[in-house]
């Protein structure tokens, strides 16, 4: 997939949309990684604290193990973003996903099946593809690891964008199902869960909980970028 991408797409940095290398030497200089010590949950930086969560993620019960998030979901990241889901720079998903698999090839969790977040039909139609799965296919590839597209949505899901944690979670709650036929393949299995922006953690929550719920060991969550504020 990645020939082909290449083939179509000239090589552009996926953070400004230049032609050339990816990141080019500008945003290079801008891209901070999140690095350091983290919150066992959700991976973002804690600094030096004793307790192995910050403090939103001692509030919350999530049921999966622990997120790996690249970058905060701010300056030059979120254009990065925005350019792959809204103005078709898909070949973006090459340097992304390369990104992610560093983080995830750091902590050492040898998964046994990646899977992604499903997106809503209706946001589908609008889009022509799923984001996630263009990552998380592209991660598969390189950890060879299958890339199995295990989960779908259900039901209508109004847009999270203005929604406070606590509704995106109820929004969300009972819409994700696991697609028939997977029981007995993700039994036991340890589970990477692919999706490119982590907000509240309502989606990938549920998801995990789905997932866990039918006898999968353990969920991973692979993130491009996380917010910095809304948790
Ligand atoms: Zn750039
Ligand atoms: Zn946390």
């Amino acid at each position: 997939m990645e020939k082909l991408i290449e083939f179509f797409f000239p090589p552009r940095c996926a953070f400004c949309g230049k032609l050339g290398k990816s990141p080019c030497e500008d945003c290079k200089k801008n891209i901070r990684f999140i690095s350091g010590n983290a919150c066992q949950k959700c991976g973002i930086p804690i600094g030096d604290t004793a307790l192995p969560f910050c403090p939103s993620c001692l509030r919350e019960n999530f049921a999966f193990e622990r997120v790996f998030p690249v970058f905060y979901y701010e300056g030059v990241v979120r254009k990065g973003v925005h350019l792959f889901k809204y103005r078709g720079f898909y070949q973006n998903a090459i340097t992304f996903s390369r990104l992610m698999v560093k983080k995830i090839l750091e902590a050492n969790i040898n998964a046994d099946i990646i899977t992604f977040v499903p997106t809503s039909r209706d946001r589908y139609l609008q889009r022509g593809f799923n984001h996630s799965f263009l990552l998380a296919k592209n991660i598969g590839k390189i950890l060879k690891i299958p890339t199995i597209d295990l989960l779908t949505r259900v039901g209508y899901t109004k847009p999270f964008y203005n929604l406070s944690r606590q509704e995106r979670q109820r929004e969300i709650k009972g819409k994700i199902k696991l697609k028939k036929g997977y029981e007995n393949i993700i039994k036991g299995k340890k589970v990477i869960l692919v999706d490119d922006i982590f907000t509240t953690g309502a989606t990938a929550n549920e998801c995990s909980t789905v997932l866990l719920e039918n006898g999968v060991k353990c969920v991973f969550v692979s993130v491009l970028a996380i917010t910095k504020f809304t948790r």
